[in-house]
This record gives C-alpha cells, sequence and structure tokens, in this order.
C-alpha cells in the first residue's frame, strides 16, 4: 500500500516535471516520461527465461527482443541510465534468488564489458543495472590480453559475420577467473545472444578451479 502510494507520487512528480522536460517513453513514444506506466506493466507481466549454456542452467529475466532490447540498447549505445531501473530490479532479484538456490559461499562473479565497449562507454552496464536491482559491487572475471596488447576477441571482424566455429575459436581464452578455486560460482552478464561468451566464462572459472553453479542474465536471445 505505503508502496503504491510512494509510486502514484513519483508519477505526479514526474508528470509535473515533464511540464518542463517533455519525454517520449522509449516504447510507445507516448509524449510522458521515459518509461511508461502502460509499458512498464507490460514488461512486470513476461516470465523469465531458462536456457543452458555451456551445460550450465542459464536464468534469464527477458527474451531479448522489443521493448527490453530497445531499453538495453538505449542504456549501452546512449547511456540512458534512467532506463536501468526495470531490467535491473529484475537481474538483482534473478541474482538472489540464484545464490541463495546454491551452496554457501558462492562467488558471484560478473562477465565484464569488451574493451572497446568500456572504453566508449565509460560505464559498465551490468554494474549500473545489478546497481539498481541492489547488487552492489560484484567480482569481475578478467579480461585477457594478447601479447600484441589487442583482445583476440576485439580483433577482425564483428560476432555476426564470423561462423559459430571462429567465433569460439576468437573466443576460448579471452577471460580469466582468479580466486575461484574449490568455489561455486554464479555468474551475470548483461545479455546472452549465441552463449558464445557466456561458455568462456564458464571454461575460465573451471580453468581456474572453480564450479559454475548458474549464469543469470537480463535478457537472452532464445533459439
Ligand atoms: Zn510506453
Amino acid at each position: 500500500m505505503g508502496d503504491d502510494r510512494e509510486r502514484a507520487w513519483q508519477d505526479a512528480a514526474l508528470a509535473v516535471l515533464g511540464l518542463f522536460l517533455p519525454v517520449a517513453c522509449v516504447g510507445c513514444g507516448t509524449p510522458d516520461r521515459a518509461l511508461c506506466r502502460a509499458c512498464r506493466s507490460v514488461l512486470d507481466a513476461r516470465g523469465r527465461r531458462v536456457r543452458l549454456v555451456a551445460g550450465v542452467r542459464l536464468d534469464a529475466a527477458f527474451e531479448y527482443e522489443g521493448l527490453v532490447r530497445t531499453l538495453l540498447l538505449e542504456l549501452k549505445l546512449r547511456g540512458r541510465v534512467d532506463l536501468s531501473r526495470h531490467l535491473g530490479v529484475r537481474l538483482g532479484a534473478l541474482v538472489r534468488t540464484a545464490l541463495a538456490e546454491s551452496p554457501p559461499g558462492t562467488v558471484l562473479l560478473r562477465v565484464p564489458p569488451s574493451r572497446r565497449g568500456a572504453r566508449r562507454r565509460g560505464f559498465d552496464p551490468v554494474v549500473v543495472l545489478l546497481a539498481r536491482g541492489g547488487v552492489r559491487r560484484p567480482r569481475s572475471l578478467q579480461r585477457v590480453r594478447s601479447p600484441d596488447g589487442v583482445t583476440p576477441h576485439a580483433a577482425g571482424a564483428g560476432q555476426k559475420e564470423r561462423t559459430a566455429v571462429e567465433r569460439v575459436a576468437a573466443t576460448v581464452g579471452t577471460l580469466r577467473a582468479v580466486r575461484v578455486a574449490g568455489r561455486d560460482v554464479v555468474l551475470v552478464d548483461d545479455v546472452v545472444t549465441t552463449g558464445v561468451t557466456m561458455a568462456e566464462a564458464v571454461r575460465a572459472v573451471h580453468a581456474a578451479g572453480g564450479r559454475v553453479v548458474r549464469c543469470v542474465a537480463v535478457a537472452s536471445v532464445d533459439g
């Protein structure tokens, strides 16, 4: 009840602000606010997705399509951190569930952004989303530089132009896990498309003597 009243008050405050700072909903274009109430309830009604990546269960808060895809692209490409709350809250809930269902002492590790992405944005979308979901300062896997200073992952063509085999070959060895020997690990990333990057994260944890008990993502491309 108190929560409803607070939300109603926030809506009213934002409606007043909207008079001075008119914005359109990214979901439907309604000249209202960044994400209108109708679009928010569409998001809230969407169920979690479950699939396997490298033999590990992946829980994704959403399928990567439509409004979810738009929100993530606005966050990642345009720095719209104001849109991260609804996705972040769902991600945080999934992470907490994953940790609660895992053995005590399970470590949460995030998949780091590509060096290029991190440089361009100046922020890590996974960290922003987790913070919105109440998960602070998750430890990160490390990106590994090849001897010439270029990450193998960033070299050459983009992921889409490559065959699956080329993608896997270019990704193996790009991540490293530390301080996970003998530990259970939950991995978290923003979007899982082909699953190649998440599979590399699983490989890196296993190579360091850890065990991945679950993967979590905001959104997944369902095959
Ligand atoms: Zn809308």
